[in-house]
């Protein structure tokens, strides 16, 4: 019953922001806003209001609307509001709470108000300021309203505007909002992605093998395994020739890239939904892939091998297959699920597509 509620979301009125008034820092009438201009970007495009693509195109506006008034670039405000979106959805992969805000930054009442100031629901931004509060306004509407996005937006951008403008200074300005090192990582992986491809919708995918080729796969969650204690099987093993290539299954950065002693020569790669793509048991990296970079789908990382189970080079314990496994963060900590339905999903749809084009040869 959420989605209704999300087609009476407040207008957002922001057209009008001027950095150059923005940026004076004088708490009255510092912005000029006009009132009842709809976002163009949500348009009637057949598209029902409060899906994906509108709320995408909504939110991109937005951001880009703030980095012209506040000179912060606008990956970094959508890499913030990404970072929540997906901690905010660890219950049960559902939004939270019916809202009619298009970003999902939630600043904790102390920290909007000012942790001393009596009235934790304060919105004046003169009071908010007195008690150290993180609140500002944004909106040209004289209050500093925590509900609010392009309060919440211009609140972060003063707040990131005290670090300076480098990556390095913002990923400092980061660490200082979250104390958490994850966060910090995660916001610095989600801001070079949107970044280096200059839109929010990264959502491709791909089988981590060439379809077509030989291998097998099944369902094996949470099956015993033959080392290391009583851990379950987290992954889907997908049993394949010594050598075959191993493709990235999303668009991503690499995260890490090493011997791990359960899953030999492993990478992993986050994607901007906040999962954790593992690909265990490896021969051999491609060459030209190392950490910190960004990878597509179909790109590919290594060989297929039966690397693992041992002390760094240990191999031939098993047949070859590539371990893959998703973790999803959620803040404090990562839990795996079941790859498989995505698996065959991704591998369903790479068939369609090689049918069709298969037809439009013929
Ligand atoms: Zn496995």
């Amino acid at each position: 019953m959420l989605a209704p509620f999300r087609n009476y979301r407040k207008v957002i009125t922001l057209s009008c922001l001027s950095a150059a008034l923005l940026l004076s820092g004088s708490g009255e009438a510092a912005v000029a806003a006009t009132r009842g201009h709809n976002l163009p970007a949500v348009k009637s495009s057949g598209v029902p209001a409060g899906s994906k693509v509108n709320d995408e195109a909504a939110r991109k506006e937005l951001y880009e609307q703030m980095s012209a008034a506040t000179g912060i670039p606008w990956f970094r405000f959508a890499a913030i509001d990404q970072y929540e979106r997906t901690i905010a959805k660890k219950k049960g992969g559902t939004e939270v709470s019916a809202s009619s805000r298009l970003t999902s930054i939630a600043i904790p009442a102390p920290v909007w108000s000012g942790p001393l100031n009596p009235d934790q629901a304060d919105k004046s931004p003169d009071s908010i300021s007195f008690f150290g509060g993180f609140g500002q306004d944004g909106s040209g509407d004289d209050l500093a309203d925590p509900a609010n996005d392009a309060d919440v937006l211009y609140s972060m951008a003063r707040h990131l505007l005290n670090y300076g403008n480098s990556a390095n200074d913002f990923n400092i300005a980061i660490w200082e909002y979250y104390h958490n090192g994850r966060a910090a990582q995660r916001v610095a992986q989600f801001s070079k992605l949107y970044e280096h491809f200059g839109r929010l919708d990264l959502s491709g995918s791909a089988f981590p093998l060439p379809v077509g080729t030989m291998y097998a796969y099944r369902s094996t969650w949470g099956t015993g395994r033959s080392w290391g204690g009583a851990r379950i099987h987290e992954g889907t093993d997908l049993f394949t020739p010594h050598g075959m290539t191993v493709r990235s299954t999303c668009f991503g950065v690499v995260e890490t890239k090493g011997w791990n002693r359960f899953g030999g020569w492993r990478i992993g790669i986050r994607d901007i939904e906040n999962r954790y793509h593992y690909y265990a048991h490896l021969a051999g990296y491609e060459k030209s892939i190392s950490r910190g970079d960004i990878v597509t789908p179909g790109q590919t990382l290594g060989w297929v091998g039966s690397s693992g189970y041992g002390k760094p080079g240990t191999q031939g314990k098993f047949p070859p297959h590539l371990h893959y496994g998703i973790y999803r963060d959620r803040g404090i900590t990562e839990w795996a699920f079941d790859p498989y339905p995505l698996l065959k999903q991704w591998e369903n749809q790479e068939y369609r597509t090689l049918r069709k084009n298969k037809k439009n040869k013929s």
